[in-house]
């Protein structure tokens, strides 16, 4: 699967944003956080992400290592993206699949990770 330009959004509409993303690397992770919330992530580097809207609009929640910025929208709660760093220090945008518009999730077979060993 290409890398395709994308838009999404948290649900109420206050964070908007354009990416450009391969989402045959999507993933599942089994960990505490994405268990609970159901995230199907993808990633790109981060400056193929653009924040549209909502700088504003998003707090901040982190947790175990504290590595990754989770940007959860302050009105509706949905976390539409995250922000972190790879081992070798690049920035990279997580992509919560779910908030992308135009997705067919039945036609993604994220790949399943053991976050909750990490
Ligand atoms: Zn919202």
């Amino acid at each position: 699967m290409p890398e395709s330009r994308y838009s999404g959004s948290c649900h109420c509409g206050a964070v908007r944003y354009e990416v450009d993303i391969d989402l045959a690397g999507a993933i599942e992770c089994n960990c505490s956080l994405c268990s609970k919330r159901g995230f199907i992530w993808s990633f790109t580097p981060a400056d193929k992400f653009t924040l549209t809207d909502g700088a504003q609009a998003t707090r901040t929640y982190k947790f175990n290592k504290h590595v990754i910025d989770h940007r959860f929208c302050e009105t509706c709660g949905v976390e539409a993206y995250a922000l972190g760093s790879m081992p070798d220090g690049s920035r990279v945008a997580a992509i919560n699949v779910r908030c992308l518009d135009g997705v067919d999730l039945t036609q993604l077979q994220p790949r399943k990770v053991d976050g909750a060993s990490l």
